[in-house]
């Protein structure tokens, strides 16, 4: 490794729908509190990457089935991540949180391209990193991304956080109403049980090189920050 991070690094990914609010665009309402909860976080000394998807603007699968090349339509997908991640950074900006946006394919205008060791001295300076356009290829979720960014930049956890769950439930609690949360399992666990943590690729990334996931809600007051903080909330996955 070429760094040791001294304080807490972590890495959160925030899906599209969240910065939604539950519509097509942005929420600036929503993508503004969020902003805030991470400054909070930053100002205590957490380390804060972020990886950001798209599915409030396009999803690369569904376009397809709706007739476009599905590579091109993945790459509107990863466009629509850079939106999120521009106005998530002006929101943290705006409450006093340096930030800097990297982005996979590079858009030298926008945003820096994507250098993780640039990203690691962002971090250690105290910047929040938004990392945008996915992995810059087609096939590939934000999910994954995330898995992949937290280990290159050397991130002790991935905070996933989820609108509408607060966490993974033994069974899907919007059907069965005697699911339980579970506060800790691993992926081994987790994978026997068939409870979805994340995509296929993801979950593999995490598993086989030992990164943990907080699976946490979002909604909950002051959640984000509580996650960034180490507050053992929602669903912890280890290997
Ligand atoms: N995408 C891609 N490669 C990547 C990341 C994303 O092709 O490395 C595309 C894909 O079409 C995806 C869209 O970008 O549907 C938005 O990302 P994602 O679905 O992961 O966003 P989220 O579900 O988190 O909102």
């Amino acid at each position: 490794v070429t760094d040791r991070p001294g304080s807490r690094r972590v890495l959160l990914k925030l899906s599209g729908e969240v910065f939604g609010g539950g519509a097509v665009g942005l929420d600036p309402d929503v993508v503004a509190g969020i902003a805030r909860q991470i400054a909070v976080a930053a100002a205590d000394g957490v380390q804060v990457a972020v990886v950001v998807g798209g599915g409030n603007f396009f999803r690369g699968a569904e376009l397809s089935r709706r007739g476009l090349d599905r590579s091109r339509a993945d790459y509107m997908g990863m466009l629509g991540t850079v939106m999120n991640a521009l106005a998530l950074q002006d929101f943290l900006e705006q409450a006093g949180v340096r930030t800097r946006v990297q982005t996979a394919i590079t858009m030298g205008q926008v945003a820096e391209p994507y250098i993780p060791l640039r990203a690691i001295r962002h971090l250690e300076k105290g910047r929040v990193v938004v990392f945008a356009a996915g992995a810059g290829m087609p096939f590939f979720t934000t999910d994954t991304v995330a898995a992949q960014r937290a280990l290159e930049t050397h991130c002790q956890e991935v905070l996933v956080g989820k609108k509408g769950v607060d966490g993974v439930y033994t069974a899907d609690p919007k059907v069965d109403p005697t699911a339980t949360r579970i506060d800790h399992i691993t992926y081994a666990d987790a994978l026997s049980r068939g409870l979805r943590v994340a995509d296929a690729a993801a979950f593999s990334l995490c598993m086989d090189n030992g990164l943990a996931m907080r699976v946490f809600g979002m909604e909950g007051d002051g959640n984000v920050t509580r996650a960034l903080r180490g507050e053992r909330i929602g669903t912890l996955v280890t290997t």
